[in-house]
């Protein structure tokens, strides 16, 4: 595995291998990596002849009371982590390396911000769409990895990627829990003992509303509201939002785009706001 900081360096690596035809797979990460990340990773190497893995924090897409600077920065592990997975580029760039001067252009995402997180994080998922633009016209991948844990950012991903015919493959890899079912996120180690040892109560409740719906309850605000009560009560969290939504339109009438139903949440611990989902799939809208 090779270890670039470059916007330089990574291209002449990248142009290497294009040279002799290899498929690229991309994992774009903000580091920290937990089984979630390299889950990415395997499957990334396992589809691709080359595999680039990008670690950025990225300052675009923190709101300014956000956890910017507390952000877990691991490079050492995760460099370990990442050689063990298969992977043959680490891009690793500091901040000036990727905004050398303020912008001049940043995306606006116009659709399916106003729900889930994007409610409560107005300017997050132009700083996303504008930084995986801006790695994927680095590294002009074949297939980018993103994982189900984060399935507002796969949806802006998909619409970015098809408003600017980006010429990518998205590919949604499936959250990887702990025993307990808590999503694994960088963030749980921001939790206090005692908000680890209750925070499955939130995979409990998504699986509890997928059990619901799967058994025939037609009314999903019915569901909505029940559960997230529920929800409520079984933390010492705030719960942000509890919400079931047609997916990836993320919107509460399904479009014949369609095809999964998203049940997501968010919960707010003390140093920590996890977020976590369960999709369940459903039939096409006809017309
Ligand atoms: P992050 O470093 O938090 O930006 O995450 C990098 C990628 O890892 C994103 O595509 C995330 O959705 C994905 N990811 C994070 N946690 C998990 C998880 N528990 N299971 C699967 N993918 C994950």
């Amino acid at each position: 595995m090779i270890i670039v900081k470059t916007k330089k360096n990574l291209q002449d690596e990248i142009k290497k291998r294009k040279e002799k035809n290899c498929s690229i797979g991309f994992v774009p990460t903000m580091g920290a990596f937990h089984k979630g990340h390299l889950a990415l990773m395997e499957r990334a190497n396992a589809e691709n002849d080359i595999t680039i893995v990008s670690i950025f924090v990225n300052p675009l897409q923190f709101e300014p009371d956000e956890d910017y600077d507390s952000y877990p920065r691991t490079l050492a592990e995760d460099k370990r982590g990442a050689e063990k997975h298969g992977v043959d580029i680490l891009f690793a760039p500091p901040v000036e390396e990727m905004y050398p001067r303020p912008l001049y252009n940043k995306i606006n995402v116009m659709n399916g911000t106003d729900v889930l997180c994007g409610a409560s994080r107005p300017n997050h998922f132009d700083g996303v769409a504008t930084i995986v633009l801006k790695l994927f016209q680095l590294v002009s991948p074949n297939r980018a990895y993103f994982g189900e844990k984060d399935a507002q950012q796969i949806a802006v991903i998909e619409n970015m990627v098809e408003d600017f015919h980006v010429p990518v493959d998205i590919i949604s890899v499936p959250i990887v829990r702990d025993k307990d079912g808590l999503a694994l996120s960088s963030r749980n180690k921001n939790l206090t003992a005692s908000e680890r040892s209750e925070a499955n109560v939130i995979y409990k409740h998504l699986q509890r509303a997928a059990d619901r719906i799967r058994t025939g309850e037609s009314s999903y605000d019915k569901v909505k509201e029940e559960v997230k009560r529920s929800l409520s009560t079984s933390t010492s969290g705030v719960v942000d939002y509890f919400d079931i939504l047609f997916f990836p339109s993320l919107s509460k009438d399904q479009l014949r785009t369609d095809n999964r139903l998203i049940i997501a949440t968010s919960v707010k611990y003390s140093k920590a706001r996890l977020i976590d989902n369960i999709m369940l799939d459903v039939e096409p809208r006809v017309r």
